[in-house]
């Protein structure tokens, strides 16, 4: 087992659970007796128990909320972390449900990476030490920032900068919940869906069984998460929008750690199709903080030109004046975005690759015919940004319709043109 990644975690879990007082008896004395022993003096032994934990609060979180029916076929199926070299991250047989001691590591750290991009994007700078290099951990979303979630737990991100602190509840409840009634739950209700739905126990299952497992797994997931209302307050916010975003989370990490095309392809459908029942609430604040965005992984020189000088240009949601960037070459993070607003018309560009690059903003009017919900889908699902935006924009640069809206901010983040903290994306 990752022993560092899991033992890491081990007391911001067992702390801040909310929902601790429904654990059973057993579970809530492990929780107990591991809870009161120092992290530096754990043995091997302490570990497995933890990672039995681990499992143990998701399963039984997951079965609280079932009908009586359910939960009598599902409570004597256990679930288990083993040492497993094949790869597969979990899997179930007629003894129960197995899930891979490192994919359980990564999960951890999935739902840490989680909660921490929650809470700083709704607004709170984590408390750490001033400092230039790690002043964006305190502010800004990193999943986003990973190229690929693959290797989540290469290098190791110091836990300090994920981590909250101890006794900030508002951080460390929905952080705790990320894991055992997010990333980790969403696994093991995958799991027991296909026990559930009566499909064949093997490591492989058809693409449709797995979609129908997710999309089982989803409802017992978000049966957990606080019900979606105007006024709630931040933590129930937050803990509603780990519970969202933590199983396209999960199929985001199955996509990165796939090792066949066929397969990254196969989380992908599965992600779009958990996409159709989870609405218009995942292209809110979940697909910011689980999609990547442009990844910050050189620099290039960028000349932009234009037939007319813009109303409104912006580089990666940074609004930039014109003037400043007129027959200059400018030194970029590539890929980069570059958006332009001119009398009611609209351009796009993307800069990629090193060395200088040149661009020409053209300017185009908004689509004006009519989109029904299923052509936006369709523009979405195939990554067409620039064409859904121009699909969905006003002449006045808003969303056209309160439909079109979830479309238009979606497409509108991708091409650049949504104003976000600009830390680390240009300067
Ligand atoms: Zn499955």
């Amino acid at each position: 087992m990752r022993t560092t990644a899991v033992a890491a975690f081990v007391a911001l879990l067992l702390v801040s659970v909310p929902a601790a007082a429904q654990f059973s008896p057993e579970l809530q004395q492990s929780i107990q007796r591991l809870n009161a022993k120092p992290p530096n003096t754990w043995t091997s032994a302490d570990l497995a128990e933890m990672a039995a934990v681990t499992l143990a609060m998701s399963r039984e979180m997951l079965l609280s909320q079932m009908s009586e029916a359910r939960r009598a076929r599902a409570a004597n199926v256990p679930v288990r972390a083993v040492a497993s070299e094949s790869g597969t991250p979990a899997w179930a047989d007629e003894h129960g449900i197995y899930i891979s001691e490192d994919a359980l590591g990564d999960l951890i750290l999935l739902g840490t990476y989680l909660g921490h991009d929650v809470y700083v994007e709704g607004g709170e700078p984590l408390q750490l030490p001033p400092s230039f290099v790690i002043h964006p951990y305190a502010v800004r979303a990193l999943l986003p920032l990973l190229p690929s979630l693959a290797a989540i737990n290469q290098p190791n991100t110091p836990q300090e900068l994920i981590r909250c602190a101890r006794g900030n509840a508002l951080c460390e409840q929905p952080q705790g919940f990320a894991i055992s009634g997010g990333t980790v739950a969403f696994v093991v209700a995958h799991e027991l869906a296909h026990l559930l739905l009566g499909h064949e126990q093997k490591k492989v299952h058809s693409l449709d069984e797995e979609i129908a497992a997710d999309q089982e797994a989803w409802r017992m997931v978000m049966a957990l998460a606080p019900d979606p209302r105007e006024d709630a307050p931040p933590l129930e916010e937050n803990v509603r929008i780990i519970s969202v975003a933590a199983p396209f989370l999960v199929l985001r990490w199955l996509h990165d750690t796939s090792t066949h095309a066929t397969d990254a392809e196969a989380a992908e459908t599965r992600a779009e199709r958990l996409r159709d029942i989870a609405g218009d609430e995942y292209f809110g604040e979940p697909s910011r903080i689980v999609e990547p965005e442009s990844i910050p992984t050189h620099l290039c020189n960028v000349r932009i030109d234009w037939s007319e000088v813009p109303d409104e240009l912006m580089i990666d949601g940074v609004r930039v004046a014109p003037g400043d960037v007129a027959g200059k070459t400018l030194r970029l993070l590539a890929p980069a975005h570059i958006f332009a607003r001119k009398n009611g018309r609209f351009a796009s560009a993307q800069v990629a690759g090193g060395g200088t690059q040149h661009v020409t903003l053209d300017y185009a009017a908004p689509d004006a015919a009519e989109h029904t919900r299923d052509e936006l889908r369709e523009l979405r699902g195939t990554r067409h940004w620039f064409t859904l935006y121009l699909a969905t924009v006003s002449s006045s640069g808003q969303a056209r319709s309160e439909a079109a809206a979830p479309f238009f901010q979606a497409a509108a983040r991708q091409i650049g043109a949504a104003t976000q903290q600009a830390l680390g994306t240009w300067r």
